[in-house]
């Protein structure tokens, strides 16, 4: 091949430009919808499940890697819900209508915590924070992620300073003014309350310094969350023991057919120097489930799902961990309860 760009001029830009074109490759991926069992639940299914459920239950809010609309799949954010009280982990575009969807009221959000400074993960915390005050979040939501989430957190406050204070004085409400932050830059204890002791570890994710992943034991359950990363024995060794670990998980064949048409199409990018950026930063499926193997958990959940093509079914996404994780394996659906 005689591509002239250097490896260096793989930006992730190109990548998730990439990305974005993803479904076009997948020429018949509306079709293959129900072939599968789909991308995502109904509210109406959610709040059913919720409705019987016993004890701490975690439900996917959105299950797709990288910062693209208009997928059936919405990045990456999650719920926890305990004895009444919700933690959301992170905060893509999507997880405030989500959050609606499951009928958990907005005044039962508690804490928010994100895993890392990428678009998929935290570009929709600011909205959250703004619709949830206006749907009844207490102010004494806390937040908790790495540096400088406190910033982040005061700018976009100050950005709609006027519009709180419309809608304060219209509706008798105090206003949302300042949202507390603990800003986590490594391994340890994150928080503990009443339901829950949250810790975190440091992943392996560049050039993203600190990425987190994050492990939640509640009195009845412990959910891992290995956040966006490399295989990582760190992640395993966070994850021992624990009821459930939700894992990023690449389809590395899909990833190099969409990658290879891309290349076919023009694009100035080196098929090895791409895959190397898509290794260093995500963990192959195969490694998904030699890790889950290696932490002992009972149930291993797919998600953050590279590339989120609905045309893969679940077998396809969940064969190559079963080589290895003899656990229950759930591939990941939008408001999912689990
Ligand atoms: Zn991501
Ligand atoms: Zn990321």
């Amino acid at each position: 091949m005689t591509d002239t760009s250097s490896p260096s001029g793989l930006s992730r830009r190109s990548l998730l430009a990439g990305l974005a074109a993803a479904p076009i490759i997948s020429a018949s991926a509306e079709q293959s919808v129900a072939q599968t069992a789909g991308p995502s639940w109904t509210p109406q299914q959610t709040k059913d499940a919720l409705k019987d459920a016993k004890g701490t239950k975690l439900v996917l809010l959105g299950t797709a890697a990288g910062p693209v609309p208009g997928r059936s799949r919405a990045m990456t954010s999650h719920v926890m819900l305990s004895n009444g009280a919700a933690y959301v982990l992170d905060c893509g575009l999507g997880v405030t209508d989500r959050f609606a969807n499951t009928g958990i009221p907005f005044s039962a959000l508690r804490s928010i915590f994100i895993t890392h400074h990428h678009f998929d993960h935290n570009v929709e915390y600011g909205p959250l924070l703004s619709i949830g005050w206006v749907q009844g979040m207490p102010l004494s939501v806390r937040s908790f992620g790495p540096p400088p989430l406190k910033q982040m957190t005061d700018d976009f406050m100050r950005a709609y300073k006027q519009t709180v204070d419309f809608w304060a004085e219209d509706f008798h409400m105090k206003p949302l003014t300042k949202v507390e932050v603990k800003e986590i830059s490594g391994a340890g204890p994150v928080m503990q309350d009443d339901n829950v002791k949250v810790s975190s570890i440091l992943v392996e994710h560049p050039p993203v310094k600190p990425a987190l992943a994050y492990r939640f034991d509640f009195k009845d359950r412990s959910i891992a969350f290995s956040g966006d990363t490399a295989p990582l024995e760190a992640v395993a060794k966070m994850a021992k023991g624990a009821d459930v670990l939700v894992h990023e998980t690449m389809y590395v064949p899909a990833v190099e057919k969409y990658i290879k048409g891309q290349i076919a199409l023009g694009r100035p990018v080196k098929f090895e120097a791409f895959m190397a950026h898509m290794n260093a930063d995500h963990t192959p499926v195969e490694d998904v489930g030699r890790i889950a193997a290696e932490a002992g958990v009972k149930t291993l959940v797919l998600s953050h799902l590279t590339p989120a093509i609905d045309s893969i079914t679940d077998d396809t996404w969940r064969a190559p961990a079963a080589k290895y994780f003899k656990g229950e394996i759930i591939v990941g659906k939008d408001l999912m309860v689990v």
